[in-house]
């Protein structure tokens, strides 16, 4: 799987605040995420990641989501 620095992930488990949406902040042996919905963030070992990633959602030239 190919996961970069400002991907948006949509994880298979939601998380307790009801988001699905995480950024990637870093990535590397383990990956950094932040929730888009409460802005927590956690930090996630790398092949977990990817076992509880359910897709990478397309990327958007600048940010528009305001
Ligand atoms: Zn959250």
């Amino acid at each position: 799987m190919d996961i970069q620095v400002g991907d948006v992930l949509q994880m298979k488990k939601t998380h307790p605040c009801g988001g699905k949406n995480w950024l990637v902040l870093r990535v590397g042996m383990d990956f950094r995420l932040r929730c888009l919905t409460c802005g927590r963030e956690m930090m996630i070992l790398c092949g977990k990641a990817e076992k509880s990633v359910k897709k990478v959602l397309p990327r958007t030239d600048g940010e528009d989501s305001k």
